[in-house]
């Protein structure tokens, strides 16, 4: 069964030859995410925000806690980038209202029906949407991104050569062939355009979190991937009706923001929230929970930090302007001064 999508997708290509696996990405993710809710345990993948509120709530007391460190400014804004359902930021609202904390909340999303499904988890909240970051207004920025970075298209090389994608009848829709020896190269500007923007926004004060599955250094080939139905499936297989992903090259998000600004980590996202003290916080709401809610706390506190779980290869990296006297949670001592010893000799 061939959706009208992807008729449309094979006619452009027929019309006009192949095209990058960049556009690709592109153009599946745009229709993927305008007409699917696709996330949840009844959607195609579930993300940290969906599986426990805890994660929020700890994303939320990170970004307070710089707020209250920073004298508690009072043109204080939450950014969220591709907030999905917007269950994280209700979780992190709600965080910064027991705080004191209720600023105006700017989201990044490109989405109708994302915007929509936002809008309902955000009553009462004072919500502007833009389709891109560089209309968020200047101010004291608190800054989430779960999960963006990995939707946002990356181009594939193969020995320099861009790597395309064609369509035609006998074998629907496939990218040129790998030859023997040869070692795909993945890279996205689109990222890193977007991570000088955000870099740039905190230097005039804020933070920001970004959590994501990737490296922390070097290249890693090809990463691309299709999740349906929590299983993985052929990139090329039903065009616009799965997930696309691929994972992100922190080392490349770095390099783009250091000159603005004080980039931690990354860490492994197990290690951040334990050190911002989410056992305890399990332990908190298993007080008051049943026997069914406590087993329900305690998968899921292991599925966002155990290493076999998301607890390793998704990994928190904390972005702070360059001149700061701040001393931010949940990255070990060591780290940040690695990194201030680092930033300061390079410029
Ligand atoms: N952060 C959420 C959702 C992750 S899915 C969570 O953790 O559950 C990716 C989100 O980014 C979706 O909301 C999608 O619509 C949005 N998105 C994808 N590409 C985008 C782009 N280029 N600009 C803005 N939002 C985008």
């Amino acid at each position: 069964m061939t959706s009208a999508f992807a008729k449309e997708l094979a006619q452009h290509i027929s019309d006009n030859g192949p095209i990058t696996v960049a556009d690709y990405m592109s153009a599946c993710l745009q229709h993927y995410y305008a007409t699917v809710p696709a996330i949840g345990t009844a959607g195609d993948f579930t993300t940290a925000p969906e599986i426990s509120q805890m994660f929020g709530e700890m994303l939320g007391a990170w970004l307070v806690d710089i707020w209250m460190q920073s004298g508690r400014p009072d043109n204080a804004q939450y950014v969220e980038l591709g907030p999905g359902r917007g269950t994280l930021a209700a979780d992190v609202l709600r965080v910064f209202a027991g705080a004191g904390l209720k600023p105006p909340v700017h989201l990044v999303e490109t989405s109708p029906e994302m915007r929509r499904l936002q809008k309902e988890k955000l009553q009462g909240h004072d919500v502007t949407w833009h389709d891109t970051f560089d209309t968020v207004p200047a101010g004291f920025s608190l800054i989430a991104a779960n999960e963006f970075f990995d939707a946002l298209p990356v181009h594939q090389y193969i020995d320099d050569t861009e790597r395309r994608v064609h369509w035609d009848q006998g074998r629907g829709f496939y990218a040129d062939p790998v030859p023997k020896g040869e070692k795909i190269v993945e890279s996205s500007p689109v990222s890193c355009a977007i991570a000088d923007t955000l870099a740039r926004h905190v230097q005039n004060g804020g933070a920001a979190l970004i959590i994501d599955y990737g490296y922390a250094a070097g290249e890693k080939g090809e990463t691309l991937q299709a999740v349906s139905r929590h299983r993985y499936a052929s990139v090329f297989d039903n065009p616009g009706a799965q997930d696309i992903t691929a994972h992100v090259d922190f080392a490349a998000l770095a390099r783009v923001m250091s000159p603005y600004a004080f980039v931690l980590g990354p860490v492994g996202q197990g290690d951040f929230l334990q050190r911002l003290g989410m056992t305890q916080r399990a332990e908190a709401l298993t007080r008051h929970a049943n026997d069914s809610q406590k087993k329900d706390i305690q998968t899921a506190l292991f599925r966002l930090v155990a290493p076999s779980e998301m607890g390793q290869l998704f990994k928190v990296m904390g972005v702070l302007p360059k001149q700061n006297n701040l001393n931010p949670a949940g990255f070990a001592d060591a780290e940040i001064q690695n990194n201030r010893h680092r930033q300061n000799s390079t410029g």
